[in-house]
């Protein structure tokens, strides 16, 4: 039995979305909750699978050569390719004969007939995969009408003035989204015929112009195409071609692999056969998308846009400004009070914000679309919370909805009110955040500047999907036209970039790339900062805040500190970063870094000087003041995490790293010789670096390898952390301190520096200061050979704590700073690796590792305390690992922490599922 392609809307299963698409499944299930739907049926995404079956490989190659992003020729010749290999296809066996079949339905429940000169069925044929991806894919209105019909519809209607705008759009559409002709020679010709009639706004056009734009467009087609097709039939099959064609848009490919749509997200697009109704019929008729919540504040009140006298597409391509949803309600309050239980009816059984597309048509609403909107982070957060608290979704399900990336992204700088900044242009907050970029004026041109580095942003007139590579490359988006749901607004905030759209005030000049504003003149490469939050423009690099957290998020976030299981500190070196991690919930500091305190110049040229001393009195003389210097920095610090944990790493990195290069020094020696200068001490500097010179620093004489040779540089840091600590407790504090012994691959390294540096400076600041004080002591896991010996460590500390970072170079034996330069994107091109193993723990390799061995060091000692500090510790993906294992808390940077504490509830909650 051949396979079934096509379903009615009726018989339909609106719960499979990867058969019928997002869209189709919207129009089923709104059928089926008894709201107003124009009928049709789907053709299903795997009738567009085996549509491309025949040269899926081909295809498939082609996508990747693409996705690779090659210049704009080289692009362009492979699209033509790509493209004229899906158009030598035919449709599978049979879909055409269930196709007609279908269509034959339509025309009894709708008593028209398609073709039929008097009463004619017209339908729209839309595009529609699994998940949602705005305006990347084409869709085809009007389809149906010919120079015979279009006389019946206008008969049937009595309405002309309609019929003629109807056919002379679907001749433009099909045109340019079936036929490919370029678009601009339509609206040329378009605009041509507006001057002439001395029409601004497209309602206003007199039938002679209509009737007149029909000629012209379709003898632009048949110059480049041959003769507009007549028969209705053979535009159906057309179209229904052009929309499978779509999902291999260049732009839609792009946007797959940019959102990680991967084929077993979404495979193939489905098309969706509906019956037209029009909102062009005239000024009680029209078309609209409303959101059931306000997309941008996350606020409780319907949301959106209404145009009159219009189709669908005038609203995205913002050629007219449309009405808001309140003076639609003012209007129409029937109309209104339908929408809004429809609306509401569909975000209680979808669970989520609704986007919904509607038309009006002589004052009978009809839905046409309902997906789960995108917003802006503010909204997502507001909006999960609010939800919850109305009982339309439990707390479980609104911290599932919130993204980890959106938490970051809700910590995007604002600008500082201080700064006194002049705005030279206002436009609509699309998209929030405030960055700065120097200013580029098309996609190719983002694209180029991102590459070598640069931060732009794009600034257009309008924009269009086929822009949407610029988008990623940019910091931000400015246009002059639009609303906020114009295609730029909508893609920036579903890809979480600030936008200012609809800038009426600037003038954007793409073809010279100036932007003319304020009565200034800013060209191509010259700063800006837009403030999405805003709205507003300013010229130059406007200085912005460090974020606070809104009152929803830190609900959510205390929602997510309830239901996880994994502690979640900060890797903080400095005060303020303790400051900004205490703020944003961290449970402590997982890692403090003792090198970044020597960065003060006195500083390093103390430490200078203990690494080069020749022996141990000198060393102990610079000890003895730098440990002084240290200690007020970490009072500094244990006081901000008064109470809670800070966990101090001794010195780890390679001591080359603190000292001047040998050729730097060589150089002022011969300089010092020429000018007739004493450099002996500059040729013993010289001498000690060569001395110290190491073939493989990395792996050289570094972390607990230093303590072991100087154990008097470990007793002095333990001595100015101990002091701190016991100050503190004398003026009534709480300081919790750890200790932590670097880079260590053998218990005895452990036992031999405690011995001889760590005890005696904790004694010895006991004795003297009558304090007693309770430091844990314990060793960062980054050597394979510490992983592979974990028991044998496990009793001789309080505490462990992962570094995935060394960790992971050392299982791959990749140095990190070659292999992400080098070699790490070709092998994610190739497929060779899955991700970047320095940003998300490779689950098979490195994860198997510390899931055993903190298996074993739990085994070995149940009080032992297990962390986690490398950068892992803020990535999602990770986290979700490090939450199945015996793992005690991750350690993440300060701005992480509120998105590691929802990542860690993410995954306790998904594991309670699983169980
Ligand atoms: P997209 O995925 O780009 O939103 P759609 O298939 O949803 O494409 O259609 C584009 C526009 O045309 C939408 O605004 C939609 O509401 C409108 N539209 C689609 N089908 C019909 C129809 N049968 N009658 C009237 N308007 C329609
Ligand atoms: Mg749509
Ligand atoms: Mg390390």
């Amino acid at each position: 039995m051949p396979k079934k392609y096509v379903f009615d809307f009726d018989e339909a299963d609106y719960r499979n979305k990867r058969l019928f698409g997002g869209k189709g499944a919207s129009l089923v299930q709104m059928a089926q909750l008894g709201l107003r739907v124009p009928p049709g049926f789907i053709i299903t995404t795997e009738a567009c699978k085996d549509f491309f079956g025949p040269k899926r490989e081909e295809i498939a190659e082609l996508e990747a050569q693409l996705a690779r992003q090659p210049p704009p020729d080289v692009r362009d010749a492979l699209i033509t390719k790509l493209f004229s290999i899906i158009d030598s296809l035919d449709l599978p066996q049979g879909l055409w004969e269930e196709v007609v079949e279908h269509m034959k339905r339509l025309e009894d429940r709708t008593g028209r007939r398609f073709g039929d000169p008097k009463n004619p069925l017209l339908v729209s044929v839309r595009s529609g995969a699994a998940v949602s991806m705005p305006g990347m894919m084409d869709t085809v209105l009007n389809l149906g009408l010919n120079d015979e019909t279009v006389k019946g519809l206008a008969e049937q209607t009595n309405n002309e003035w309609f019929a003629y705008d109807a056919y002379r759009r679907f001749i433009n559409m099909f045109g340019r989204i079936v036929l490919n002709i370029d678009d601009k020679l339509f609206s040329k010709a378009w605009d041509d015929i507006k001057r002439k009639y001395g029409v601004k706004e497209d309602p206003q056009m007199p039938i002679e112009g209509l009737k007149e734009a029909v000629e012209i467009f379709k003898k632009i087609v048949a110059e480049s195409r041959g003769a507009f097709p007549q028969d209705p039939w053979e535009q159906l099959k057309l179209a229904i071609k052009a929309v499978f064609r779509s999902w291999d848009s260049p732009r839609a490919i792009f946007y797959r692999i940019a959102e990680k749509i991967t084929s077993d997200i979404a495979d193939c697009t489905a098309v969706n056969v509906v019956t037209m109704v029009f909102g062009n019929m005239g000024w009680d008729s029209g078309t609209g998308v409303v959101f059931s919540r306000d997309v941008a504040t996350g606020e409780n009140r319907l949301y959106g846009e209404f145009l009159p006298v219009a189709q669908g597409e005038d609203v995205v391509a913002g050629i007219r400004t449309p009405m808001d949803i309140d003076e639609f309600k003012k209007r129409f309050p029937h109309l209104y009070e339908e929408l809004y239980n429809g609306v509401k009816l569909l975000e209680k059984v979808n669970k989520d914000v609704q986007d919904v597309e509607f038309t009006v048509e002589r004052g009978r609403l009809y839905f046409l679309q309902c997906r789960n909107a995108k917003m802006t982070p503010m909204a997502r957060v507001k909006t999960a919370v609010d939800m919850a608290k109305e009982g339309i979704i439990t707390k479980d399900e609104a911290l599932m909805k919130v993204s980890p990336e959106h938490v970051l992204q809700l910590l995007y700088p604002r600008i500082d009110p201080k700064a006194n900044a002049r705005p030279i242009a206002k436009g609509l907050p699309a998209s929030p955040g405030a960055v700065s970029g120097q200013l580029v004026f098309n996609p190719d041109d983002a694209v180029k500047w991102a590459r070598d580095g640069k931060k732009v942003v794009l600034a257009r007139v309008e924009t269009k999907p086929d822009d949407v590579h610029g988008f990623y490359a940019a910091v931000g988006i400015l246009t002059t036209r639009g609303g906020m749901t114009s295609h730029a607004a909508v893609v920036a905030r579903a890809i979480g970039k600030p936008a200012v759209v609809g800038a009426e005030d600037a003038v954007v000049d793409e073809q010279n790339k100036v932007l003319r504003a304020g009565g200034l003149i800013l060209k191509e490469g010259d700063w800006v900062t837009i403030d999405g939050n805003t709205g507003l423009v300013y010229p130059g690099v406007v200085p912005t805040l460090e974020p606070e957290l809104i009152p929803e998020l830190e609900e959510l976030l205390r929602w997510a500190d309830e239901v996880r299981r994994l502690g979640v500190r900060a890797n903080a070196d400095l005060p303020e970063d303790a400051a900004i991690a205490r703020k944003f919930g961290a449970e402590g500091i997982g890692l403090l870094r003792i090198e970044r305190m020597f960065r003060k110049p006195e500083r390093l040229d103390l430490l200078r000087r203990i690494i080069l001393a020749e022996n141990r009195e000198e060393r102990i003389k610079h000890l003895e003041q730098l440990y002084r210097m240290l200690k007020e920095d970490f009072k500094a610090i244990f006081e901000i995490m008064d109470g809670l944990p800070v966990v101090v790493r001794l010195i780890d990195p390679p001591l080359h790293e603190f000292l001047p290069k040998p050729e730097e020094v060589l150089q002022q020696i011969c300089e010092g010789r020429m000018s007739g200068k004493d450099v002996s001490s500059l040729e013993r500097l010289y001498n000690r670096l060569k001395a110290l010179q190491e073939a493989n620093p990395m792996l050289g004489h570094r972390g607990v390898r230093v303590g072991v040779s100087y154990p008097e540089v470990y007793y002095y840091l333990t001595k100015a952390i101990a002091e701190a600590a016991s100050e503190l407790k004398k003026e009534g504090r709480n300081p919790v301190v750890e200790i932590m012994i670097p880079q260590v691959s053998d218990v005895r390294e452990i036992k031999y520096v405690k011995e001889k540096g760590i005890m005696p400076a904790l004694r010895d600041v006991e004795e003297s200061s009558g304090v007693k004080l309770d430091i844990k002591i314990g060793t960062m896991i980054e050597t394979v050979r510490a992983a592979l010996t974990v028991e044998k460590i496990a009793r001789e500390v309080d505490f462990i704590s992962f570094g995935t970072n060394d960790l992971t170079q050392a299982v791959f034996s990749f140095s990190r700073d070659d292999a992400e330069n080098k070699f790490i994107p070709q092998y994610l091109d190739l497929k060779i690796l899955d991700a970047d193993p320095f940003e998300t723990l490779d689950p098979e390799g490195v994860a198997k590792l510390v899931e055993q061995a903190s298996r074993s060091a739990k085994e070995a000692n149940p009080a032992i305390e297990v962390g986690v500090c490398g950068e892992h510790g803020g990535e999602p993906k990770s986290i979700s690992l490090f939450s199945r294992m015996k793992i005690d808390y991750v350690s993440a940077s300060p701005f992480r922490v509120p998105l590691a504490r929802l990542a860690a509830a993410q995954a306790a909650i998904a594991s309670s599922k699983r169980e």
